[in-house]
C-alpha cells in the first residue's frame, strides 16, 4: 500500500490504500490548503519527476535537497560527528541515489526535526537507515502524521544528542520549536541550524513567525522567549531551512538586532520609521 504524501506541506502519511480525508498539517492556522483541493503524491511516483541534489556548506556539514522544488521547498542538513552523521529536519524524496550516497558516508545514526512542517518522509528515511531515532520535541507531538515508534519525544529545553551536539527548544513558532546548536560549527566558533523557528530573511535577518505562509506573527513575549533560550550558547553562523537562507557570520548580533527590530515593529515603540 503507498504512503500519501501531502503536496503542499510533504508530509507523509501511514500506508492505506485511500489517500487521507485531509492533511492535519495543511488545515492548520500555520499552512493552508491547496486551493486547488487537497492533492497527494508517493515515493513512486515522485522518483519519475524529482531528485536530490547534494551540496557542502562547511566542513562537517552537507546540505541534500530536492529539484525542482517540492511543496515547502526546505533542504535538509547532515551534520557529520565522530558519534555518526545526523540528518538535520527532513524532507519528502528518499531515492535510492541518496540512500547509495549516505551510506557511503556512513550512513545516519540518528535524524532530529526543528517542528512537524520539516518531518516529510521522516519514517521512511529512518527505516532506509536501520530505524534510527526520530527526534522530536514532545509539545508538538500532536501534529505527527505518520506515527511510529521510531518517533523518540524529548522533553524539557535541551537534549545532548553527542558531544558538541546540542538539541535546545525555543518555541515560537510550534511550542516545541528547536534549533540545533553544533559547537564545532563555523570553525569552532558555534553554528545553529535553525529550520524556521528562527527564519532567516532574505535580506539576512531573522524573524519569528507563527505561520509564515499566512503572515501570523508571535507575540513580543514569545520571541524574547526566543532570544532567551538561545543567550548562553555561542554561534557565529546560522542555516535557516532553504539553501540561500544561510547568515554566515555575526550571526548573534544580527539575532539580538533581529530580535529588537521585531519588537518594535509589532509594539508600535522604539525608533522605528
Ligand atoms: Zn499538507
Ligand atoms: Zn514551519
Amino acid at each position: 500500500m503507498p504512503a500519501h504524501i501531502c503536496t503542499t506541506c510533504g508530509c507523509q502519511y501511514p500506508d492505506t490504500e485511500a489517500p487521507p480525508g485531509g492533511c492535519l498539517i495543511c488545515q492548520d492556522t500555520r499552512q493552508y490548503v491547496n486551493p486547488a483541493g487537497q492533492a497527494w503524491t508517493t515515493q513512486t511516483a515522485m522518483r519519475k519527476t524529482y531528485f536530490n541534489a547534494f551540496r557542502d556548506l562547511e566542513p562537517g556539514l552537507m546540505g541534500i535537497g530536492t529539484f525542482p522544488a517540492f511543496a515547502i521547498g526546505q533542504r535538509a542538513l547532515v551534520l557529520r560527528s565522530p558519534a555518526g552523521n545526523i540528518l538535520w529536519d527532513c524532507i519528502s524524496l528518499l531515492d535510492d541515489a541518496t540512500i547509495t550516497i549516505l551510506n557511503a558516508l556512513g550512513g545516519l545514526a540518528g535524524i532530529a526535526c526543528s517542528h512537524p512542517h520539516f518531518l516529510a518522509s521522516v519514517v521512511d528515511w529512518s527505516h532506509a537507515f536501520g530505524s534510527v531515532p526520530v527526534y522530536l520535541h514532545a509539545m508538538d507531538c500532536n501534529f505527527v502524521t505518520r506515527p511510529d515508534p521510531v518517533l523518540t519525544f524529548w522533553q524539557g529545553d535541551r537534549l545532548e544528542l553527542t558531544e558538541g551536539v546540542n538539541l535546545i527548544r525555543c518555541g515560537g513558532h510550534f511550542p516545541g520549536s528547536s534549533v540545533l546548536h553544533w559547537a564545532q560549527g563555523s570553525d569552532g566558533q558555534g553554528a545553529l541550524l535553525t529550520g524556521d523557528s528562527l527564519q532567516v530573511r532574505p535580506d539576512k535577518g531573522l524573524t519569528f513567525m507563527h505561520s509564515y505562509p499566512n503572515l501570523i506573527p508571535l507575540d513580543p513575549l514569545t520571541v524574547r522567549g526566543i532570544a532567551d533560550a538561545l543567550a548562553e550558547w555561542p554561534f557565529d553562523t546560522i542555516y535557516g531551512g532553504w539553501w540561500e537562507r544561510v547568515i554566515p557570520s555575526g550571526a548573534k548580533q544580527v539575532l539580538a538586532d533581529s530580535v529588537t527590530q521585531y519588537i518594535d515593529a509589532v509594539t508600535g515603540s522604539g525608533a522605528g520609521a
